[in-house]
């Protein structure tokens, strides 16, 4: 089992939970029966759901004596541009592990803040998923250096998730389902730890190859949820893969922008809305419960995919509700 280590404070907690009747009553809900949990509100360095992993993951570092932070991720990670924040507030160097070549990946959205929070980044060149990990692992292996895992995924890291859910419940006594994207797990696996598996709702974003394993495998290291059941895992909203768009997920973004003035981002939080709607549609999500569509953060990443922002709005200003 865990050993628990230090936790780092880096933001202000709880997070706030908001009321969107507008958005509950485009999607047949009543109104009441639709909250969102602003954890893209966590404050640090833009904010997102990273956060709450990286203040263990950064606790367990320093523990260990470290200088300098190392992650790997795809440009536009919002956990590597968190990373270069955690380690700007509690004073250590933060080096990102990026594939591909500096000239390929524009400098927009969370590249930009990476560079604006002092991060020094490693291109790896031409690797797959593993090859970018042991670029990582090398440059971790530096004394001093301390590898925060892909996505903060990490049972420690997921902790933060575990603590999340608590405050959920404590936030909402009466919560049904509360829906998340799904990445690289520990943000689901953390909440399913909390609030057991059938309170948990989780949409792939097509990160990794098997999110089923992903979460069960960091479930295995978490203090077992109360109550037993299934993983709810919905894959249906990852269309031609990660950081691809589909057309749910854009008409999803364009109704939480205009019936709330929530903006989601194409890859994580607009796939988790559209996955709300797809369960709907198909009974696994019921009106009369209360659902909680968990806001991840993401909004820097919205900008570092351009296309999206525009293919989302592209219906132009005034234009009806989309049919969902
Ligand atoms: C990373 C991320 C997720 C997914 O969280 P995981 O713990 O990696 O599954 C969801 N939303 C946003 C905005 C993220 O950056």
């Amino acid at each position: 089992m865990l050993t628990l280590g230090t936790r780092v404070p880096l933001a202000t907690w709880p997070t706030p939970v908001e009321p969107a009747p507008r958005l509950a009553r485009a999607l047949g809900l009543q109104p009441d029966d639709l909250l969102v949990k602003r954890d893209d509100l966590t404050g640090l360095g833009g904010g997102g759901n990273k956060v709450r992993k990286l203040e263990w993951t950064v606790g367990a570092a320093l523990d260990r004596g470290a200088h300098t932070l190392v992650t790997a991720g795809a440009p536009q990670s919002n956990h590597a541009r968190l990373t270069a924040a955690a380690a700007a507030r509690t004073g250590l160097a933060a080096v990102l592990v990026f594939p591909g070549y500096p000239d390929d990946a524009p400098a927009a959205g969370n590249l930009v803040l990476d560079a604006l929070l002092g991060a020094r980044i490693v291109w790896a060149g031409d690797v797959d998923h593993d090859g970018l990990i042991a670029t990582a692992a090398t440059v971790a292996a530096a004394p001093g250096h301390a590898l925060v895992p892909f996505g903060g995924s990490s049972p420690t890291g997921a902790l933060g998730y575990r603590e999340a859910g608590f405050e959920l419940r404590d936030q909402i006594s009466d919560l049904d389902t509360v829906v998340v994207a799904l990445g690289s797990g520990g943000t689901m696996a953390g909440l399913v730890s909390a609030l057991g598996p059938a309170s948990v709702l989780g949409v792939d974003s097509g990160a990794v190859d098997d999110p089923h394993d992903v979460v069960a495998g960091l479930l295995d290291e978490l203090p077992a949820p109360a109550g037993g059941g299934e993983l709810r895992i919905r894959r249906d909203q990852v269309g031609d893969g990660y950081a691809t768009q589909t057309d749910a997920v854009a008409r999803a973004m364009l109704l939480a922008a205009r019936t709330e003035g929530l903006v989601l981002d194409p890859v994580y939080t607009g796939r988790a809305l559209a996955g709300l709607v797809a369960a709907l549609a198909d009974g696994t999500i019921r009106p009369g419960r209360r659902t909680v569509l968990l806001h991840s953060g993401g909004l820097p990443g919205l900008f570092g995919h351009p296309r999206a922002l525009v293919r989302a709005a592209a219906s132009g200003p005034g234009c009806p509700a989309p049919t969902l």
